[in-house]
């Protein structure tokens, strides 16, 4: 009978385990994003801004052209 107990508080024990196990799996991708990825969501969230040098309008750096005008004004010109 002692055996018996002994035996049961072992697999209680190791099903436990088990699941704290596949918890952990399931929690840390979500908690700790890759570096590399978080990486890449900053750069994609704090974009440069630039100012067209001809109306003044404020736009994503690379939205601008080459001779600093947006373009409306690269139309316009
Ligand atoms: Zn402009």
């Amino acid at each position: 009978m002692n055996l018996f107990r002994i035996l049961i508080l072992g697999m209680l024990v190791w099903f436990v385990l088990r699941v704290l196990k596949s918890w952990r799996v399931d929690i840390s991708p979500r908690d700790q994003p890759p570096p590399r990825r978080r990486e890449n969501a900053e750069q994609d969230r704090f974009e440069p801004m630039a100012q067209c040098k001809i109306c003044g309008v404020h736009l994503p750096q690379r939205a601008l052209a080459l001779s600093g005008r947006c373009g409306a004004c690269e139309r316009a010109a």
